[in-house]
This record gives C-alpha cells, sequence and structure tokens, in this order.
C-alpha cells in the first residue's frame, strides 16, 4: 500500500502553509489560546479569519459548488485540516461544529431552501452554530431527551433545557434535538431542528470549564417559537440523522497533526535543555518516552486517514470515525501526560510564571485533552459502538 499523498496533494500543502504563513494574525500567534481557552479578543480574531478561509473557499472545501464549496476531494480537505491544527490556525471548535458537523447533516437531509441559506451560509463563514443535544438526564443516553417541540399551526414551541452547549452564548443557530412524538418509542419519536439563538424564549446560564474559561452553557428554551420550515429532515426520524451528525463529530481528523506539533516542540526541548550536565535527549527514558508517542501519534494519524479515505470512496465511515476517537483521545492524553514526566514540575506551571516551558502548553494541553474522550459521546460508549457495530457483538 502506497500512503503517500500525490504531487499535486503535495503542492496543496505547501501552497496551504504559504497562506497560513501569511495570514494567521500576529496577535493571534501572541495570545496563544488553545483549545477550550478562547477569550473575547480570540474568539472575534477567530470570527475574522473564518470569513478569510470563507472567502478562499477553504473553509468547506469538500463542499459542493453550489452550496459555496470547492468540490476538493476528501485527501484535500484532510490536508487543509492537518495544516491548519499544526499551524494553530485560528479555528475554534465551533467552526469544525457548524462546518464538518452541522453542515453536511443539513446537506444530506435539508430541504433546497435550507441548503442555500444555511449551508451556503456556513461555507461563506457568516454564521456559527452549536449543538443542542445533551439535557442534565441524558449524556450517554441521548435517547431518553426530554425538550419537547410541538407543532402549533406554522410553528414548533420548544421547552426544555440542554447542556454543555459548547459556546452556544457565542452561536448564531442551534442544531437542536427535541422529542416531538413522546408517545413513540425513544428512538422514534425525536426531530432535529434549526433554532435562531435570538429568538425570544432563549436564556443562558455560563458553565465555566477546567481551564477557568466559559465555554459551555446551560440553555434553558420556554415557548420557544420558531418557523415550521425549520425543521430539517423529517419529523420523528431525527435520531437517524442525529447518529449521521455524531459520526461526522468523531471522524477526528486534525487531532494527530496537533499532538505532531506539540511532540516537536518536545524534542526540540529536551534537545535544547541539559539536565545534570547531559542534554535531556541522551535520556534513555527520555527517548523512550517520545518515540512511544510518536509511534502511537503516527497510527492515530492513519486512523484518520482512514476515514477520509473512506470519504472519498463514498463510504459513510460509522465505527470507524468511534475507533478513530477512541485512540486519538487517547494518544493526546498520553502526550500530555508523557510530556508532564519529561518536564518535570516546570511542565506544571502556568503561563503567568517566569519559570513555565513551552509556554505552558504541556498543563494546558493535560486540562484540554480531558475533554476529548467525553465530548461527542465517551469513549466508553465508543467502545460499545466498536463492539456492536464493528465486531458484531450483541447488545446485552
Ligand atoms: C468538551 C465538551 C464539549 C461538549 N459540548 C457539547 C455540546 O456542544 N452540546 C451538547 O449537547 N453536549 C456537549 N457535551 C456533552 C457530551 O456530549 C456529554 O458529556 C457526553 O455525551 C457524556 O454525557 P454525560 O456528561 O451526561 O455523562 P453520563 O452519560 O452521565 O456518563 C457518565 C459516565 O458513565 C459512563 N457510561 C454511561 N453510560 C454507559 C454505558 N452504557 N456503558 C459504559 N459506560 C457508560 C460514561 O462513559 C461516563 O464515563 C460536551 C462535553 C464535553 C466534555
Amino acid at each position: 500500500m502506497d500512503f503517500r499523498f500525490s504531487e499535486e496533494e503535495e503542492a496543496f500543502r505547501q501552497e496551504v502553509r504559504q497562506w497560513l504563513k501569511d495570514e494567521i494574525p500576529q496577535r493571534w500567534i501572541e495570545l496563544d489560546p488553545g483549545i477550550w481557552e478562547e477569550t473575547e479578543e480570540s474568539w472575534a480574531l477567530a470570527r475574522q479569519f473564518q470569513r478569510r478561509l470563507g472567502q478562499k473557499g477553504w473553509l468547506a472545501p469538500a463542499y459542493p459548488r453550489e452550496y459555496g464549496g470547492l468540490e476538493l476531494s476528501h485527501m484535500k480537505r484532510l490536508i487543509l485540516a492537518e495544516e491548519l491544527a499544526y499551524n494553530r490556525a485560528p479555528v475554534s471548535i465551533e467552526v469544525e461544529i457548524t462546518v464538518n458537523w452541522v453542515g453536511p447533516s443539513i446537506m444530506l437531509f435539508g430541504t433546497e431552501r435550507q441548503k442555500k441559506d444555511y449551508v451556503s451560509g456556513v461555507a461563506r463563514g457568516d454564521m456559527i452554530f452549536c449543538l443542542g443535544y445533551s439535557e442534565p438526564d441524558a449524556g450517554s443516553d441521548l435517547a431518553s431527551l426530554k425538550t419537547r417541540a410541538v407543532e402549533v399551526g406554522d410553528e414548533y414551541v420548544i421547552n426544555g433545557q440542554k447542556t454543555w452547549c459548547s459556546y452556544g452564548h457565542l452561536a448564531d443557530y442551534c442544531w437542536l434535538a427535541a422529542r416531538t412524538d413522546p408517545d413513540a418509542p425513544r428512538h422514534k419519536g425525536i426531530s432535529m431542528f434549526i433554532v435562531d439563538m435570538k429568538t425570544p424564549g432563549i436564556s443562558m446560564r455560563p458553565l465555566i470549564n477546567v481551564l477557568g474559561r466559559h465555554s459551555f452553557n446551560e440553555v434553558f428554551f420556554d415557548d420557544v417559537r420558531i418557523p415550521r420550515e425549520n425543521l430539517v429532515g423529517e419529523k420523528n426520524n431525527g435520531w437517524y440523522q442525529l447518529v449521521i451528525a455524531l459520526d461526522y463529530e468523531r471522524s477526528s481528523i486534525g487531532y494527530a497533526a496537533a499532538n505532531q506539533r506539540v511532540i516537536e516542540e518536545l524534542i526540540e526541548y529536551v534537545q535544547q535543555t541539559r539536565r545534570n550536565g547531559a542534554p535531556l535527549a541522551n535520556d534513555p527514558l527520555v527517548r523512550n518516552e517520545l518515540a512511544q508517542i510518536v509511534v502511537e501519534n503516527e497510527v492515530a494519524r492513519m486512523m484518520a486517514y482512514r476515514i477520509a479515505w473512506m470519504y472519498t470512496r463514498g463510504l459513510h465511515p460509522s465505527y470507524e470515525s468511534s475507533m478513530s476517537m477512541v485512540f486519538v483521545s487517547e494518544v493526546t492524553r498520553r502526550t500530555a501526560n508523557a510530556g508532564l514526566r519529561i518536564l518535570g514540575h516546570y511542565g506544571e506551571l502556568g503561563r503567568d510564571s517566569r519559570w513555565a516551558v513551552m509556554n505552558a502548553r504541556i498543563m494546558r494541553m493535560c486540562l484540554s485533552a480531558l475533554s476529548i474522550g467525553v465530548g461527542g459521546g465517551s469513549n466508553e460508549i465508543q467502545r460499545n459502538i466498536i463492539a456492536m457495530r464493528g465486531l458484531a457483538l450483541p447488545r446485552k
């Protein structure tokens, strides 16, 4: 098997690299916000960059041209995602949610008008979606969600509560899962909606994350009236749409490239740092730690490539996405932990300490990596999916 990219793909990678060199704002590099560390300022920079990518056609490069894409191959989409992640471009997690999870779902199930309005808007970089899935009593067991949407004339009236809604306070729209038939079996009475976050009756309470930032929200829907045309796909068939959207979410392309950058920085650090009179890079334990994560991250990268390859073939990754997600989330955590062992106590310091090294990246990574492997379904749930859909093991 030949794992090399074609000459054209390599040239595309160089083009992306050069563009990023020119386009990533200096201020963003100074702020250096990691995942789940956005501030108002970094968010504004990310929104600007989202539009720049949209103008270039690189925000949703694989979308059809009629909806604002360039119809680039999925391999080129992967290359772009890798370069954005490796170069720490100003792309927040919400852009990922909007472009790679919600957009494709609307493209698959939406009406022509929804595609024109929303998919094209997404590709241009004009809008941000948040996800309204989880509820206080519906996380892993999402099918037990209780938020209700009742059809009244030309509208749906929504009542209920969502939680862990990432960046809901900054989003323009919510991709909402709500129950439309309470009497149907649990998986059969759910529908998907697009909800304008400015609609009267929506209120929010911030949830502060482990890095001390406001990234999550509890969202309350109190007699929220939305047009009936904002139903996406078939009424009561939303579970099927949800599962597909979650498969997009778990595809996890880009994480390995982000890890790669950290690993390279760790290698540079051990080459430049002396401990007990010798370069840290000479220590066999350090070398072993690094070799292990380099190999594991390479495996994670290959799993992501498999997903891209499946898209190229018109296949829909299912348990393969879960495999990739479980593996890369665990590699990310192991990379952070290996970094902590290599840096010792220096690795535990925050950016405010003058003794911090690598811009406190390892400590920040240890904290943010907790989220990967929970968001989008915990690794235990992913393993259940692999067992059922991949290995055909019995459900009970
Ligand atoms: C960073 C982050 C961002 C998120 N963003 C969003 C968002 O934008 N929108 C949104 O709707 N939600 C979001 N979530 C919520 C996320 O989808 C849920 O946290 C996740 O599905 C787990 O649900 P829970 O927190 O209710 O945990 P629970 O379901 O209560 O699970 C608790 C523990 O029990 C285990 N468990 C539960 N059931 C089983 C089982 N059947 N077999 C084995 N183990 C099991 C789980 O693995 C977990 O370890 C986010 C979460 C995180 C961490």
